[in-house]
């Protein structure tokens, strides 16, 4: 974790915009003029988008419709009209006439031409594999970045557009794909690195990548893993993912409008809080960051003046055990009874390998002499799942459960601090209890009707007197929520 700083470009920023930062065209432009700072800085900005705000799922409707067919193929056909109709709009609200605007007219159309063809396509085979959803989701980075090139051409930026699946190589597990580092790397190091260090921008769209040229996705929010990938195989000096929150803040503003920003935190806690359930960093994003040892920053496009937070290797010890509180929903937790067999040997390892051919993640797990528990986030396998651990135990299964995550490096050594959690949720029902698996995170399980109130009561208890040189006390968090 603590590897030496290896930063071969320390003037690359990777520079992640997510939805909201490019979901028109003054927000497009905002994001430019926080590209000029940094290149006025002296920096080589490289750039990763999202598609704009909601694309991604209407995207995802509009394939589902397509599925349905009948009445729904024309709702179907209608999300595309309605989302070349907005692209259109936002290209002629950032490009004032001229071949630039004519060129990106002619793009937007031909792409939702392209996605007009696939849409009916389905409708006629009724089929819609993964592989052709990663295909239809694409079309919103896809588009996203050939506009917020444009865009800061506009604004005399020398941005310039890379295709991200010419970059992103992945294996073809669609829907989900896992990246191929190395070739990353060499593809970086052919196709973006010449460019920034010729002083242009390039901008990509994150999120997607391919197979053999075959268009794949890396999951929901990988815009996040993208940077991360980019930044890691630049050796880039910093990866700053660009949202619409001051930064990582104590909750989710959304659940607590009183949340603090962190000024600073490691990057293992950082990793716990996004897989926990955090929204603001997609789980991945850590990985290759820690693995070069680049600073992460996440900032708030609306509010750039704003610090944000700041992720690192070392952070400065707080005075406070916690540092932030994530709630993960829709988690079903599985109760695996099996009252002869669970001492046996190999038990375990059968229930295992049940969820690993699944390619199933078990978020937390906790045995007695005759059970085990364990909770999963994917509903998808489930009924496979639990009909192959029939045949070993017996199996129940309860869905709507959340999860909620305290995160600290600061909770080692203290003593009492369980009672002080559970006491502060002491009218919670709660279901199941992990602790000391990282030593920095305490968790447990809770119906999900339960969870605001749980993070409220835990948010009041443990940030009524936060450390101030690890969280902005003197600011209100702008949180820019709609
Ligand atoms: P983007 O589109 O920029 O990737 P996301 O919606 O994926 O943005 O993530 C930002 C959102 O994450 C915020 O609006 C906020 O509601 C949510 N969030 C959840 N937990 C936290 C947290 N601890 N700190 C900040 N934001 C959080
Ligand atoms: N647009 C994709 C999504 O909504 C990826 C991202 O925004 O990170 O999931
Ligand atoms: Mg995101």
């Amino acid at each position: 974790m603590s590897s030496k700083r290896t930063s071969a470009h320390p003037e690359i920023a990777v520079m992640k915009f997510g939805g909201t930062s490019v979901e028109d065209a003054a927000a497009m432009l905002r994001t430019a003029s926080i590209v000029e700072g940094r290149v006025a800085k002296g920096l080589r900005p490289v750039v990763v988008v999202s598609a704009m705000a909601k694309v991604t799922d209407q995207l995802l409707a509009c394939a589902a419709a397509a599925l349905a067919g009948r009445g729904d193929r024309e709702a179907a056909i209608e999300i595309v009209a309605r989302l070349r109709a907005r692209h259109l709009q936002v290209a002629g609200d950032l490009v004032k006439g001229g071949d630039r605007l004519d060129a990106l007219q002619l793009d937007i159309n031909r792409a939702f031409d392209g996605l007009e063809e696939l849409v009916r396509g389905i409708a006629v085979v009724g089929e819609l594999t993964a592989r052709t959803s990663d295909l239809i989701v694409s079309f919103g980075e896809r588009l996203s970045s050939v506009m917020v090139t444009a865009a800061f051409a506009e604004r005399g930026l020398n941005s310039v557009h890379v295709d991200a699946r010419e970059v992103i190589l992945t294996d073809d597990h669609y829907g989900k794909a896992a990246p191929d580092e190395a070739a990353i790397e060499r593809a970086l190091r052919e196709k973006v690195l010449p460019l920034a260090t010729a002083g242009r921008v390039p901008i990509m769209g994150g999120f997607i990548g391919s197979c053999n040229g075959i268009t794949t996705t890396l999951g929901r929010g990988g815009s996040d893993y993208t940077a991360a990938l980019v930044g890691g195989g630049l050796h880039a000096g910093a990866i700053e993912i660009w949202t619409d929150v001051d930064g990582i803040m104590t909750t989710d503003p959304r659940i607590c409008s009183d949340a603090l920003r962190v000024r600073t935190i490691s990057f293992e806690e950082a990793a716990e809080l996004a897989y926990f359930g955090a929204k603001v960093l997609h789980p991945a994003t850590i990985l290759p960051a820690v693995q070069k040892n680049i600073p992460v920053f996440v900032l708030n496009s609306r509010n750039a003046a704003n610090e944000g937070t700041r992720i690192t290797a070392t952070p400065p010890p707080c005075a406070s055990p916690f540092k932030s509180i994530a709630a993960k929903k829709k988690l079903t937790i599985i109760d695996i009874v099996a009252s002869r067999m669970l001492l046996a040997h190999g038990f375990l390892k059968m229930v295992f390998d049940i969820f690993d051919k699944h390619k199933c993640a078990i978020d937390m797990v906790s045995t007695s002499e005759v059970s085990i528990s364990v909770t999963v986030d994917s509903r998808e396998t489930l009924p496979a799942i639990c009909e192959e651990l029939g045949r070993i135990a017996d199996v129940k299964y309860e869905s709507d459960k959340a999860l909620i995550c305290l995160v600290g490096e600061d909770i080692r050594g203290q003593s009492g601090i369980a009672a002080q959690v559970f006491a502060a949720v002491s009218h919670v029902n709660i279901r199941m209890i992990s602790q000391g698996a990282s030593e920095i995170n305490m968790s447990f399980m809770i119906n999900e009707e339960d969870v605001e109130e749980a993070v409220r009561s835990l948010h009041k208890k443990f940030f009524a007197a936060p450390d101030a040189t690890i969280f902005d006390i003197e600011a209100r968090p702008v949180t820019s929520n709609a």
